[in-house]
């Protein structure tokens, strides 16, 4: 825990335990923060606030670029512990830090890029000028899935902006936030600016976040059903806030797709992260002249993924963050079933070679998946590809926008004018054309409907921590 520039030691106060989702055991002890904590940190970023932003935006974005350059030396180390502690594969892993290192670089320079405007007036005797200013002190609740770029993604356009922060990484992954916050403090963040509180109860600190009147945006990646609870708070007290929530992809494979292509690519993002993304594809629509031979290729390629602990060489498949995901991934696979769906791979639970110690999946294909079922709404987080066979392309823009959901969504084909009709009519903030990751620092990444609330990355990213300011000069 970093507060005012000062870590506290585990040792020295009350503490949680940081345990390797492979194999359970213990890892590191991490101080465990409330109510009090938060306040400390608010308070700290409070006080630094009016000198972060009156610091020019080059010497902010020298930081931030200097931050970079240190996560990119310091990738292989934070790669594993992001391995040890979550779970993904290291390939994985070191992706993950390239694309958290990516907002650091995208951000210092998007820094000296936050302009105003002068606008014409209808009096000739006035001048409009249009200031964006940075909001204040920010409170950033993070999930661990991702856990270094969602930290990334939110700090580094705060910080260019002019923002001070506190932020509450999540119970599962401290460790990957600590190791992030010291390449940010090493870099030259003066003390109070980054604030960093962890816990094993998040709740008081989401509390403090939404009540506190010095805290004057809130942004938050996670659940949907915690993103509505803070965006109420959040509207009582009239704050800012972006939330990045939960997805339920679609995945069309359109009659004119190569099938063989396309199951390369859902393979590939089905099964990223052991499917604990929200921009994971949740729905296969696929195309019934193309249902064979897609699902045939899916199958075999996930039928050579390897189950392990990712530190292990080409493991593919890391365990899920805890028993609960194990569940909730179970109850969809028999629910499936008992309404109609087939296995063709996978299924159950791994508990053969040592991974009982853990809580890893088998990778597992549905087939004849339909509405009736529980995958077909809830986002089941876990790697279970569904595929759900379809005759028509109208019928499949409604099937796939037949959600309260709107994060991404996937086509594949080789048709322009289908590629674009679908493009245009799919009801989702981000649309892989061809594409299994459409995604980088420099992209705007956000949801419609319940997926969210503006954007991160981008140039839009920057713009969640500005406050617009209009000056009416009479001459
Ligand atoms: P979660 O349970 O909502 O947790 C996310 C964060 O919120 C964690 O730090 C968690 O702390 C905290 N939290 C939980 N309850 C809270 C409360 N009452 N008040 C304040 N904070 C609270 O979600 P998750 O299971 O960790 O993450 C998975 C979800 O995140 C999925 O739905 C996924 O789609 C979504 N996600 C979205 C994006 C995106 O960009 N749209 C990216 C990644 C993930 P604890 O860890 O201590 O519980």
């Amino acid at each position: 825990m970093l507060i005012d520039g000062q870590w506290l030691d585990p040792n020295a106060n009350k503490n949680f335990t940081v345990t390797n989702p492979a194999n359970g055991d213990a890892i590191a002890e991490v101080v465990d923060g409330g109510r009090d904590e938060a306040l400390a940190a608010i308070e700290a970023a409070h006080a630094a606030f009016p000198m972060w932003a009156d610091k020019t935006a080059f010497e902010r974005a020298d930081i931030l670029r200097r931050a970079y350059s240190l996560m990119i030396e310091r990738k292989e180390d934070l790669a594993r512990t992001m391995t040890t502690e979550q779970g993904k594969p290291l390939k994985a892993a070191r992706n993950e830090c390239q694309y958290a290192a990516d907002f650091l670089l995208w951000f210092s320079e998007e820094a000296k890029r936050v302009y105003g405007d002068i606008l014409p007036s209808p009096r000739a005797d006035q001048r409009f000028m249009v200031l964006r200013q940075p909001i204040g002190v920010v409170g950033a609740i993070t999930p661990w899935n991702y856990p270094v770029s969602m930290l990334t993604r939110k700090l580094a356009p705060a910080l260019a902006a002019g923002c001070t922060m506190v932020l509450k990484p999540a119970e599962a992954t401290p460790l990957c936030a600590i190791e992030t916050f010291k390449i940010l403090q090493e870099a030259g963040v003066p003390d109070g600016v980054l604030n960093l509180v962890t816990a094993s109860d998040p709740e008081p600190i989401g509390n403090v976040f939404v009540s506190d009147p010095r805290v004057r945006k809130i942004t938050f990646t996670g659940s949907t059903v915690i993103g509505k609870r803070l965006a109420a708070g959040a509207g009582e007290y009239m704050k800012r806030i972006s939330l990045e929530l939960g997805g339920h992809a679609p995945f069309i494979v359109c009659e004119d797709a190569d099938p063989i292509h396309a199951a390369k690519g859902a393979a590939a993002v089905k099964f990223l992260n052991t499917g604990q993304a929200c921009i994971s594809p949740n729905r296969m629509f696929v195309h019934r002249r193309s249902l064979e031979p897609f699902t045939k290729e899916l199958v075999k390629r996930v039928g050579r993924l390897r189950a392990g602990n990712g530190l292990e060489e080409d493991i593919g498949i890391g365990p899920l963050v805890n028993e609960k995901a194990i569940s909730k991934v179970a109850r969809q696979v028999d629910d499936a079933m008992d309404n109609g769906a087939s296995l063709l791979a996978g299924g159950h639970r791994l508990v053969d070679d040592g991974l009982d110690k853990g809580t890893f999946f088998a990778p597992t294909v549905l087939s004849e998946v339909t509405e009736q079922m529980l995958i077909y709404r809830e986002e089941t987080f876990g790697p279970v590809a569904a595929i759900v066979p379809y005759d028509d392309d109208d019928d499949v823009v409604a099937m796939a926008n037949d959600t309260r959901y709107g994060l991404a969504a996937y086509v594949y084909t080789n048709q322009m004018s289908r590629a674009m009709r679908l493009f245009e009519s799919l009801n989702f903030g981000i649309v892989g054309i061809n594409d299994i990751n459409p995604t980088a620092a420099a992209a705007p990444f956000g949801g419609v409907k319940e997926s969210g609330l503006g954007r991160e990355g981008g140039r839009e990213g920057i713009e969640e921590y500005l406050d617009v300011k209009l000056g009416g000069f009479a001459i």
